[in-house]
């Protein structure tokens, strides 16, 4: 794995690779920018560069540190991101039971494999104090040879007071050769002098472009399904990535259900729908269900447009087609519009029930130019 692997970010890229060749490389740094844009990818590439025997920055790959790099199990990295609370705070790692454990290890290792996958555990809570704590432990440890230790601080955002302020006396002491890289999509949400004491690293949302290109080079995704991803992703490969893999076509089934109770302007059909859609009470099943709406207006909009030969899901041009006949004054490309706001809504604090009721209100409008009294 090279620095190929992180999407785009030539201008962070360049920036790193300078700070890697005059050897000036500070003690802190904090990578900010949004969810998925490669903030933790790169963390980890520098670690390696810094610690591969070949001393290049671009890592050999197949020095024994590079390996160990590469497998995210290395002495001089330590990877810490938000975990469940305990009640004990002073808990470590071997309080945890035997389930957390191995969901722990299952994350690394899908880590190690894909670098965008997130190190989210189902029920993290935050980064725990006493992660921050075994940060003064892994200084303590000087490792021979050449090379830094690299502390990754992975959603360093997700931390409460008590950790944040235990983090701050870390970076307050001197810690040897260590590197501490906190990544964070909400730069705001961490203390200012927290802030203060790193060297910032802006990273910007990826193109739609870099992340087709990139989803079109992994073996197991559906090209139509990753051309919707990259679209709808907002300038993250993590999301696009899931979308790719889970979502797209496999739920038209399901779409086609709620457009029927959204145009049958059935009140209590449509209730009916919205509630199995949100029966998990999961965002992200959310997410790709919209997803999935919008693909298949994009696929009515090829039908409208006289390009059915197109179409992302063939096989369902059936449907499609006969939706397309039976409501020709459907503005799709409207409709689109509506979904993809409601995709960004998804992950604020709204209500869904709501959310999907004016949803489908906007959705019927688009569709048979009339209103729905829900
Ligand atoms: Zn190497």
């Amino acid at each position: 794995m090279s620095w190929d692997t992180v999407i785009g970010q030539q201008r962070v890229k360049n920036l790193l690779r300078s700070q890697f060749e005059s050897g000036r490389i500070p003690h802190a740094m904090l990578f900010h920018g949004p969810e998925g844009s490669g903030k933790d990818a790169a963390a980890l590439l520098f670690a390696r560069a810094l610690n591969c025997r070949a001393g290049g920055f671009e890592p050999c790959g197949s020095c024994p540190d590079c390996v160990g790099m590469a497998a995210l199990r290395h002495p001089r990295l330590k990877l810490i991101f938000p975990m469940p609370s305990k009640d004990d705070e002073s808990s470590a790692v071997d309080k945890f039971t035997e389930a957390e454990l191995e969901e722990m290890n299952a994350l690394i290792e899908a880590k190690a494999d894909n670098l965008y996958q997130p190190l989210g555990m189902a029920k993290a809570a935050g980064i725990k104090i006493s992660s921050v704590r075994d940060i003064r432990r892994v200084a303590a440890f000087r490792a021979e040879g050449r090379g830094r230790t690299v502390v990754l601080v992975s959603g360093a955002d997700r931390m409460n007071s008590s950790a944040a302020n235990a983090l701050l006396k870390t970076l307050e002491e001197p810690t040897g050769d260590l590197l501490l890289i906190l990544t964070a999509s909400r730069k705001e949400a961490l203390l200012p002098t927290i802030i203060s004491r790193c060297q910032l690293l802006r990273f910007d949302p990826l193109r739609e472009d870099e992340i087709r290109d990139a989803l079109l080079r992994l073996d197991d995704i559906d090209p139509a399904n990753g051309q919707v991803a990259a679209q709808l992703a907002g300038g993250s490969f993590s999301l696009a990535l899931q979308l790719a893999r889970e979502g797209g076509l496999v739920r038209r089934d399901e779409v086609l259900q709620y457009l029927r109770a959204v145009v049958t302007a059935n009140p209590q059909r449509l209730m009916d729908s919205i509630q199995t859609i949100l029966a998990g009470d999961d965002r992200q099943v959310l997410v790709r269900f919209l997803v999935a709406v919008a693909s298949w207006f994009r696929d009515v909009l090829a039908v409208q447009s006289g390009a059915a030969d197109r179409l992302l899901s063939a096989d369902f041009r059936e449907p499609i087609t006969k939706f397309a006949e039976h409501y020709p004054d459907t503005n799709s490309s409207h409709a689109i519009d509506e979904i993809e706001y409601c995709i960004d809504l998804v992950g604020k604090n709204v209500h869904l029930v709501n959310l999907m009721i004016v949803l489908s209100q906007r959705l019927r409008r688009c569709i048979t130019q009339e209103g729905l009294v829900v």
